[in-house]
């Protein structure tokens, strides 16, 4: 299995050369291909196998390819800790260099006032946590009614640290039509509720 074999525009292959990868991780060989079909999907994952990819690189190529509406947040990505949420934000930077797409970075520990000038200039990806999602959106600051495109990461470590009632809210908040990927490294009883009830007819995969 190539890169290549995986529907993944030119760009993004050339990101990923750049990255140094030859083939993709078990996540991303079976991941990729269903994200781009824009199904839904459950990984069952470690950190540490690939699984940022597996979800970023498909996201940069659908939102390049898709209908820009004056840079109104097109897709988000909750991640559990700011760490995790940085990260991702590195990896997004880093995949994304072909790709003519603006993020920002929602975490608490930072000033609002950078945060809420990036929303104001327009973004198309939002990375967050949950906290400070809530809190700008309670400040009206955000809109989510144009992400079409969800993320919810380390769902397990969300519900050690009591974030599901934030997340439902939150999934509450993004049109129905939209395309949900949820990973996770286990998946206990409240996680596999929260799969059925905000996404639909998701494609399982465990590595
Ligand atoms: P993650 O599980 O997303 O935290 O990724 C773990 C590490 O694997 C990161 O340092 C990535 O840069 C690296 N990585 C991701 N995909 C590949 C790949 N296909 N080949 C080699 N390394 C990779």
């Amino acid at each position: 299995m190539s890169f290549a074999d995986l529907g993944l525009s030119e760009e993004l292959l050339r990101s990923v050369a750049d990255a140094g990868y030859t083939e993709p991780t078990a996540i991303q060989a079976q991941a990729i291909p269903p994200v781009l079909m824009m199904k839904d999907i459950i990984g069952i994952a470690q950190t540490g196998t690939g699984k940022t990819a597996s979800f970023v690189l498909p996201m940069i190529d659908i939102l390049n390819h898709g209908r820009r509406r004056a840079r109104m947040p097109r897709s988000l990505i909750l991640e559990p800790t700011r760490e995790l949420a940085a990260q991702v934000a590195e990896n997004f930077v880093k995949y994304g260099q072909n790709a003519d797409l603006k993020m920002a970075l929602l975490i608490g520990g930072v000033q609002m006032g950078d945060q809420i000038k990036a929303l104001d200039e327009g973004v198309d990806v939002l990375i967050a946590t949950p906290g400070r999602l809530m809190d700008l959106f309670e400040r009206g600051k955000i809109m989510l009614n144009g992400c079409e495109l969800l993320v919810i990461d380390e769902a397990d470590r969300m519900l050690d640290m009591g974030f599901i009632p934030d997340i439902e809210f939150i999934c509450s908040k993004l049109p129905e039509a939209r395309q949900t990927m949820l990973f996770s490294a286990t998946m206990p009883p409240p996680i596999e509720k929260l799969s059925r009830t905000f996404l639909n007819n998701p494609k399982r995969i465990e590595v």
